[in-house]
C-alpha cells in the first residue's frame, strides 16, 4: 500500500517546534503532497525566525524519508515577511548588489557568499532565462544542452521551471528518480545527460501553486540533493519572467552566466532586456542572447519568411554590448519532436537544427573554457 497523508502527519507529530510543540500543531505546515512515495510539503515561518526553523525542517526531512515506502522527502522552509511588510514591492536596491530578500531559504549559520557555494563535481552552472513564457525556454535549454554533449562535454539539466515544468515532456522520462546511498536523489540518464525536474516529483498542476519563496527552497534543495556526478556544466532552465521570484534564484544558484531566449518580437525584446538588467543586478554575467523562433522555415521547400522582423534580438544583442549566440527558425519539426519526447538535436542529429544548436554550444563553451578546464 502507498504512502498516507495520515502516515506522514503521524511522523511530523513527533517533530517538535521551537517552542516545543509539535511541528502538526505549531500552524506552520502547507497542505502534504503525496504521490508515489514523494512527499512533498513546506513549513511556513516568520522570516525573523527562520534560522531556528531550519532544524526543524531538516528533522521534519529525516522523520519522512523514515516513513516506509517514502523514497523522496522534500520539505521547503518558507519565510515570509510579517504582515504589512508582505505586499512590499519586489526590492530595488540603490546601488551595488541587491540585498537577498527575506524569501531566501535560510540555511542557519552561513554568510551570504557561502550560500553561492559551488556545487561539488559541477565546473559550470549556467541558466538559461526569458522575460516570459512560451517563447522556447525550455526547448532552446534542452537542445542547447545536447548541443554541448556533442562537443563532448559532461552535461546536466536543471528544470529549475517549477511553475510548469516541461522537461519531462519534452525528454519523454516518466520515471522517478531514487536515491543513493546518501540519501541523494540520482538525477535520470537520458539522450546522455543527467536530468533532474521537480516535474519528476509533483504533478504540473501542483507546481502551479506554488508561492515565490517554496519556489526557491525547493530548487536549492534540487541543486544540492541530487547526485550530480561530475559534470562539466549544468544547465539550469529558469523559470520565466524577471520577478523577485527569478532574482532571487540567479542570487542563490552560483552561476557562471546566464543566456536569455527572445523572440523577435518587440515585447519579447523588452522582456529579454528586464532579464539582462536582472542578471546584471546579481552580477552574473550574461553570456549571451538567442533569438528564437526568429524565421519561419517553410518544412515543404525551406524558404525562410521574416514573419516576425527577424535580427531584432542581434541588434538588441549590439546594442546592449553582449554577444549574440544565434537564430533558431520557427520550424515544425523542433515541435513535433519536442512533443514526442525526443529532442531535435538528437532525434535529427545531421539536420540542420542541430547544427544550429551546437553552433549556439560551442559559443558557449568558449566563454565558459576558464571554469571547465580549472575543473
Ligand atoms: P517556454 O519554456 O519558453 O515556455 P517551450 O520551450 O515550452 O517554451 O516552447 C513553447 C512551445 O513552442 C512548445 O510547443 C515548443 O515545442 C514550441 N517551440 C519552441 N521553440 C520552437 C521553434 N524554434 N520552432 C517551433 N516550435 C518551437
Amino acid at each position: 500500500m502507498g504512502v498516507t497523508q495520515q502516515q506522514v502527519l503521524d511522523a511530523l507529530a513527533r517533530v517538535a517546534s521551537p517552542s516545543g510543540v509539535a511541528l502538526t500543531s505549531a500552524g506552520v505546515l502547507s497542505p502534504i503532497t503525496v504521490n508515489d512515495g514523494k512527499v512533498f510539503f513546506s513549513i511556513n515561518v516568520d522570516a525573523a525566525e527562520a534560522r531556528v526553523w531550519e532544524s526543524v525542517r531538516a528533522s521534519a526531512e529525516t522523520a519522512v524519508r523514515a516513513v516506509a515506502g517514502v523514497s523522496v522527502a522534500m520539505v521547503a522552509l518558507t519565510a515570509e515577511r510579517k504582515p504589512g511588510a508582505a505586499t512590499a514591492p519586489p526590492q530595488r536596491p540603490a546601488q551595488g548588489v541587491p540585498k537577498v530578500s527575506a524569501h531566501r531559504p535560510p540555511q542557519g549559520g552561513q554568510s551570504p557568499m557561502s550560500r553561492q557555494a559551488e556545487i561539488p563535481g559541477v565546473s559550470a552552472v549556467i541558466a538559461v532565462a526569458s522575460g516570459k513564457g512560451g517563447v522556447g525556454k525550455s526547448t532552446t535549454a534542452l537542445n542547447l544542452a545536447l548541443g554541448l554533449r556533442d562537443l563532448g562535454l559532461r552535461v546536466g539539466l536543471l528544470d529549475a521551471d517549477i511553475y510548469g515544468p516541461s522537461v519531462p515532456r519534452l525528454t519523454g522520462i516518466h520515471e522517478k528518480p531514487q536515491l543513493d546511498d546518501n540519501r541523494k536523489m540520482i538525477p535520470i540518464l537520458r539522450f546522455g545527460l543527467s536530468i533532474m525536474s521537480i516535474g519528476f516529483l509533483v504533478e504540473e498542476d501542483t507546481a502551479m501553486i506554488w508561492r515565490g519563496p517554496m519556489v526557491m527552497s525547493a530548487i536549492t534543495q534540487m541543486l544540492r540533493d541530487v547526485a550530480w556526478g561530475t559534470l562539466d556544466v549544468l544547465v539550469v532552465d529558469m523559470p520565466p519572467g524577471t520577478g523577485d521570484a527569478q532574482l532571487t534564484l540567479a542570487q542563490n544558484v552560483p552561476l557562471k552566466g546566464a543566456i536569455i531566449i527572445s523572440t523577435p518580437q518587440d515585447l519579447s525584446l523588452i522582456d529579454a532586456r528586464r532579464g539582462l538588467a536582472m542578471f546584471k543586478k546579481v552580477n552574473v554575467p550574461v553570456l549571451g542572447i538567442v533569438e528564437n523562433m526568429s524565421y519561419f522555415q517553410c518544412p515543404h521547400c525551406g524558404t525562410k519568411s521574416d514573419i516576425f522582423g527577424h535580427g531584432g534580438a542581434r541588434h538588441e544583442a549590439e546594442r546592449l554590448g553582449v554577444p549574440f549566440l544565434g537564430e533558431i527558425p520557427l520550424h515544425i519539426s523542433i515541435r513535433t519532436t519536442s512533443d514526442a519526447g525526443t529532442p531535435v538535436v538528437e532525434s535529427e542529429p545531421n539536420g540542420p537544427h542541430a547544427a544550429i544548436y551546437r553552433a549556439i554550444g560551442a559559443k558557449v563553451r568558449d566563454q565558459l573554457k576558464g571554469a571547465i578546464e580549472a575543473a
